[in-house]
């Protein structure tokens, strides 16, 4: 069978190379294989291995970090119109195809089953790159996160005679594959191979009926957007609008808490933008739940802010949640994250503080801070391969330009911000105390590099914590060769 190969003589190739969303990074592949079946797929993969080719996957293209976009990979395979999702009866589960995006999946269960899959947040993400990152979104303190979810994944690896083969494995106990399983419930992404379907049915449910595999749709979803002027903030303010936020996530933080379908971001913008913003999603919340809440997020502020509230149909929030947040505009970008297990404290609310009025020529650096915790907390470390699940709150440096020039100043911003953040524990959120690490749903190459952590712990630590000889060990087993690699990849023993 022939492979259609775009290289860069052909026309399209500037379109297929530039789908990634991080202007920040750029690769030049001697090939991009687009495929749109299992069987073209594991003819790319094959092709590339006898040629000796670095390759790649490319699903969403929204990766942060230079996985796929990176002047070393020689080759790209683009996934993205490998499509589908349907009721599989024999797996009593509903299955994925890899490249479908995670609009695509919420909306057809919620109109076919009137049911959700608690992934992320933005709709454009593709499937097979987001869910063994684990998954977080709006309801995971509902519901959990979407690879808690993960009944089956099938892959195609590479053996030691340099031969594509396809596996599937479960979670089922007696399956031989099931560490292959395992290690997509949070081992990352480019790690094992290259997923090419997910089969998700929630833990315990016997029922063969696609409409009682996984959570129901929210029946009624409230979205809260409050606002303040930064004119009317002062470090004072600002300080008490920090710990409200991290009270109520500190006292709603439990896996058993009654206000785990209230999930919120605080937005702290640099000053320049005028203004700080939050938004929360509601679903099936008593109205006390909301109405506690906007008032424990304005206690003792002082100044009066805008706060709106608007009821949605689940499906039309997500697919298009808060537009002034989620637009789809490509730019360069910088996430630096961290779970926090405590809220900040006032010395570090004065830092945040300082970093967004004083460098006002950084204007797209800000600040991030999300509640986590409940149901995604009532999962053992151990029992997927994501093991933060004692954090309460999700925190983020984030900076965004335009600019190739403002590169420097944007990432120096962000770096010196979380290093003073975190400078108690070497400059990281070195896991234990008040951290509890980092997402690697939201790779920072930088906890690999020797110039930005200090802290003497290892990279793995902040993602895998104890986890990680395990996924060493999938690693050594199902890609021996080490051919799927990148910048943060497990290392086989
Ligand atoms: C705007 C934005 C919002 C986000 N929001 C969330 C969120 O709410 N929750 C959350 O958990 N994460 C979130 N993420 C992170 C996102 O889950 C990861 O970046 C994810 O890896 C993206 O997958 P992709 O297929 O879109 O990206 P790609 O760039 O195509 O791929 C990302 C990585 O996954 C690998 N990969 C892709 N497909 C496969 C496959 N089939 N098999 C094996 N490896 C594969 C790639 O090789 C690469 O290493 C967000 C990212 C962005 C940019």
């Amino acid at each position: 069978m022939d492979i259609n190969i775009i290289t860069p003589a052909d026309a399209t190739y500037e379109e297929w190379n530039s789908r990634g969303v991080n202007l920040r990074w750029k690769g030049q592949p001697s090939g991009i294989i687009p495929v749109t079946t299992t069987n073209e797929l594991q003819e790319a993969l094959q092709y590339a291995v006898d040629n000796n080719k670095r390759v790649v996957v490319r699903g969403g293209g929204h990766c942060l970090e230079n996985f796929v976009a990176d002047p070393a990979v020689e080759m790209v395979i683009d996934i993205s119109r490998m499509k589908g999702i349907r009721y599989d009866e024999q797996m009593n589960a509903i299955e994925v195809t890899a490249g479908s995006t995670l609009g695509e999946v919420l909306e057809a269960l919620d109109r076919q089953w009137g049911t959700l899959l608690p992934a992320g947040q933005h709709p454009a993400i593709g499937m097979g790159g987001h869910i063994s990152g684990g998954a977080f979104g709006f309801l995971h303190r509902q519901h959990g996160l979407a690879a808690d979810y993960l009944y089956a994944v099938e892959i195609l690896w590479v053996n030691n005679e340099r031969q594509v083969e396809k596996v599937i494995a479960t979670r089922e106990e007696n399956d031989p594959n099931r560490e292959l399983w395992w290690a997509h419930t949070g081992g990352g992404t480019g790690n094992f191979g290259i997923v090419t379907r997910y089969w998700f049915r929630a833990a315990g449910v016997k029922e063969h009926d696609p409409s009682l595999l996984l959570p129901k749709s929210p029946e009624v979803l409230e979205t809260i957007e409050m606002e303040w002027d930064w004119e009317q903030i002062d470090e004072r303010v600002f300080k008490q609008l920090l710990d409200n936020f991290g009270e109520w996530s500190s006292m709603h933080g439990s896996a058993d808490t009654k206000a785990g379908n209230l999930f919120a971001t605080l937005y702290l913008l640099n000053k320049v933008t005028g203004k700080i913003m939050l938004k929360a999603v509601l679903s099936d919340c008593p109205e006390e739940t909301a109405e506690e809440f906007a008032a424990a997020i304005s206690a003792g502020l002082g100044i009066t802010g805008r706060a709106t509230r608007k009821p949605m149909r689940w499906l039309e929030f997500a697919l298009q949640p808060f537009p002034d947040i989620f637009v789809e505009q490509r730019a360069a970008f910088k996430v630096k994250d961290a779970l926090l297990r405590a809220p900040y404290t006032h010395a570090q609310a004065g830092i945040i503080y300082r970093y967004l009025t004083t460098h006002t020529d950084v204007p797209g650096g800000a600040v991030g801070v999300a509640t986590f915790g409940g149901k995604m907390n009532a999962v053992a470390p151990d029992a997927t391969a994501f093991p933060q699940r004692d954090s309460i709150m999700a925190t983020a440096c984030n900076v965004g330009w335009i600019d190739p020039a403002d590169e420097a100043k944007s990432l120096a911003w962000a770096r010196a911000l979380y290093q003073e953040l975190f400078a108690e524990t070497g400059g990281l959120p070195v896991p234990g105390g008040q951290s509890g690490g980092c997402l690697i749903a939201h790779p920072d190459a930088d906890l690999a590099d020797e110039q930005f952590n200090k802290s003497g712990v290892p990279w793995h630590v902040f993602y895998y914590q104890d986890n990680y000889k395990r996924l060493q060990h999938v690693k050594r087993k199902w890609d021996p060769l080490g051919i799927f690699r990148h910048a943060l990849s497990v290392e086989g023993v």
